[in-house]
């Protein structure tokens, strides 16, 4: 019998638990005067190489931008050896895991305050996602819940650098080492941080970013795998383009994948890979700004940014306490909202998605659900005004009751 994909729904007895955590409404943004929670920033130089792309006819994945784009990427960004570029940051976090060998009967630990791609590649690979719950101050994966996850079955671990923080790296290294299992970053939410000094990108076996247009580094849509290991980069690049045999053009000795950025594309991300200096800057200070101006409001929590780490506030994020704020999240967010202001809420964790929520009844996630309950980014775009931030900051000032 012929039958289409049904979507995953959730018991009512389930929903009942779930529904306090979640947000309440989308309000409506007042069009006068409105600020985006983010916009891309393009430049002239970023037209130029998409024009000099298009007079060259080369439109695919074979044009000449994607290696000088890979290369650029490589030395500015990750600073690591290889960069391939492919179509997406889920195609990005896909290709590494098949490359690792992920496959049916393998355990991936991952976060469940992540979003919801980092999971969903780990389900196309057949493989079980291992959740664990965030850290209350850096909202990252608890690193210490990482090691009680580790069976007979753990191939990897999947750090992912939560709105531009990188995870405590050390402590998975270590764990990995010992036990065998390979470490793959989802490093999109933060282009250009840094962690001791060393680059995110570089940080484990292999690293996926992506080039979403609302991401730090952006080429529309797209995403980029780094690594310093030359036998990973090679493969992936052969994966990506359905892995033609090169010396028997349509013999193939893998299951490849149609993933490859076009050179369209790849000509965006070389003027902003040339510009990352600029765009890491502008976020942070931004991020400085905002942190500066809100940090005494009784109720609001401002990223923390630990010794040794840069936070590149890819989004810039504030928990809001509804007792000490006088006001919760959501009446927050509509206030916001009535001055021309959009925001979005956090992400609703793993464990509460309809396509995992079975999976996971029986665990608890208590941070990565408060998270979900008070958790806000402002307009967090590179191209905001100190005016923009000012009035933000503003609004958030006269809106708290104490
Ligand atoms: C944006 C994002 C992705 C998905 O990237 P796409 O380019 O939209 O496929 C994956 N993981 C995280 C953490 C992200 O923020």
């Amino acid at each position: 019998m012929k039958k289409m994909l049904a979507p995953y729904r959730i018991s009512p007895q389930g929903m009942r638990r779930i529904r306090p955590f979640l947000p309440k409404f989308e309000p409506v943004i007042m069009r006068k005067a409105a600020i985006p929670v983010c916009a891309p920033d393009l430049t002239s130089r970023e037209a130029k190489y998409v024009e000099e792309a298009m007079k060259s006819t080369w439109i695919s994945g074979t044009g000449p931008f994607v290696e000088r784009f890979e290369n650029e990427y490589a030395k500015r960004v990750s600073k690591t050896r290889y960069a391939v570029a492919v179509n997406s940051g889920t195609s990005a976090i896909h290709l590494s895991l098949i490359a690792c060998n992920i496959g049916p009967g393998d355990e991936v630990i991952l976060p469940t305050f992540t979003m919801i791609a980092t999971v969903n590649a780990v389900r196309y690979c057949g493989a079980t996602p291992v959740l664990v719950d965030a850290d209350p101050v850096t909202w990252n994966m608890d690193v210490a819940a990482v090691a009680r996850k580790i069976t007979k079955k753990t191939r990897a671990i999947m750090p992912v650098h939560i709105y531009g923080l990188p995870v405590d790296m050390d402590p998975i290294n270590k764990l990995a080492k010992k036990h065998g299992l390979w470490v793959i970053e989802d490093a999109s939410e933060a282009h250009g941080a840094t962690y001791k000094g060393r680059s995110v990108g570089a940080l484990g076996d292999i690293a996926a970013f992506s080039l979403f247009a609302n991401k730090i580094v952006a080429t529309g849509e797209g995403g980029i795998i780094t690594t310093n290991s030359k036998k990973l980069a090679d493969l992936v690049k052969l994966l990506r383009g359905h892995a033609f045999t090169p010396s028997h053009h349509f013999w193939h000795q893998y299951v490849g994948y149609s993933y490859e950025m076009t050179n369209l594309a790849a000509a965006v991300g070389l003027g902003q890979a040339e510009r990352v200096a600029e765009l890491v800057k502008k976020r942070r200070h931004n991020g400085a700004m905002y942190s500066k101006l809100l940090r005494d409001i009784p109720g609001i929590t401002v990223p923390v940014e630990p010794k040794g780490y840069t936070n590149v506030h890819w989004m810039y994020c504030i928990l809001v306490d509804k007792k000490k704020y006088g006001m919760d999240r959501d009446a927050l967010r509509a206030t916001l909202a009535k001055n021309g202001i959009e925001t979005r809420t956090f992400f609703v964790p793993i464990h509460f998605q309809p396509p995992y929520y079975e999976q996971y009844r029986q665990e608890l996630f208590p941070v990565a659900e408060a998270l979900c309950r008070d958790g806000l980014y402002l307009p967090s775009a590179s191209t905001l005004t100190k005016k923009e931030i000012t009035t933000v900051c503003s609004v958030l000032h006269s809106a708290v009751r104490l």
